[in-house]
């Protein structure tokens, strides 16, 4: 049963009459509105997963067929073997983002290991040029004297997802700038391109599992719809928040904020 609950919100309430005794009955209310909301994600979630694979699956096996039936010279077997390995490709994205996101779910707490927040800006950066091609202006810049406590793995790939979208949503031509910067209070890294930019209304639902403001756009460019929830994750874990700032058009900052409790003095400079 769906009720309305003090602040208007919809609740769900199961319900179950006990008879017992002459006539004497008992009611019995639950508020499973916790349970269902999950049973309702899961059942989204599942669907979006089967949705997502079976589109290239799709392709795929009519790719098979075709070759099969039709009796074609080694070129064209060539050309579309070559047609199919980008949906494979895809189908493999899929799969690696969802199992990281179902480590991420599922592991312990990260331990607080060192990391050296000079090399792995750097291997950010690096990821950020091999992606972009030459196509965009990035730069880099990093001050303070802190380095990080947590999953170097874990942080790496939240930071190479915010730079692989700032990367993909900005078209060639554009600017892309990364900044670290750690104080005693806390430690901030950002991420800023002048990209197509994000109407805000979509802003508070972005990090949902599969939400994306252009399906079309996202696959074109290798998404999964994945990314931010891994970010959020792999953040989370790291009691490190993200904010967002978009104007459309213009472009957007992700920036992530980490608290002090996760900082350690850095044994080499992390500026300059
Ligand atoms: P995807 O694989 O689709 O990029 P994400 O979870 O990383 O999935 O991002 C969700 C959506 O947020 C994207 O589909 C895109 O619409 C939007 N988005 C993320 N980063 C940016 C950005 N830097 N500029 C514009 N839109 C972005």
């Amino acid at each position: 049963m769906r009720a309305r609950g003090a602040a208007g919100s919809q609740r769900t309430l199961s319900l179950q009459i006990v008879s017992f005794g002459d006539e004497e009955h008992l009611l019995l209310s639950q508020d499973v509105t916790g349970a269902a909301r999950v049973e309702a994600m899961r059942r989204d979630f599942v669907a979006n997963v089967s949705h997502e694979l079976r589109t290239p699956l799709t392709v795929l096996a009519g790719f098979l067929e075709t070759i099969q039936d039709l009796k074609l010279d080694a070129s064209r077997v060539r050309d579309y073997v070559g047609m199919m390995a980008p949906q494979a490709e895809r189908m493999k994205r899929l799969i690696d983002d969802l199992l990281t996101l179902s480590s991420l779910e599922h592991a312990p707490p990260p331990v607080a290991e060192r990391i050296a927040l000079r090399p792995l800006l750097q291997r950010v950066r690096a990821e950020a040029d091999g992606l972009s091609g030459n196509k965009h202006r990035i730069s880099l810049e990093a001050a303070g004297e802190y380095d990080l406590l947590g999953a170097e793995s874990e942080i790496a790939s939240a930071f190479v997802n915010l730079v692989s979208n700032a990367v993909r949503y900005t078209p060639a031509g554009g600017e892309i700038r990364l900044r670290w910067n750690s104080r005693d209070a806390g430690a901030e890294f950002s991420v800023e391109d002048t990209g197509i930019g994000i109407d805000p209304e979509h802003l508070p639902r972005l990090s949902e599992r599969f939400y994306r403001v252009d399906r079309g756009r996202s696959r074109e460019t290798g998404g999964t719809g994945l990314g931010l929830s891994i970010v959020k994750h792999a953040l989370a874990r790291h009691q490190a928040t993200l904010a967002i700032e978009s104007t459309p058009g213009r472009g957007s900052r992700f920036t992530v904020r980490f608290p002090a409790a996760r900082l350690s003095r850095a044994r080499q400079k992390v500026g300059g």
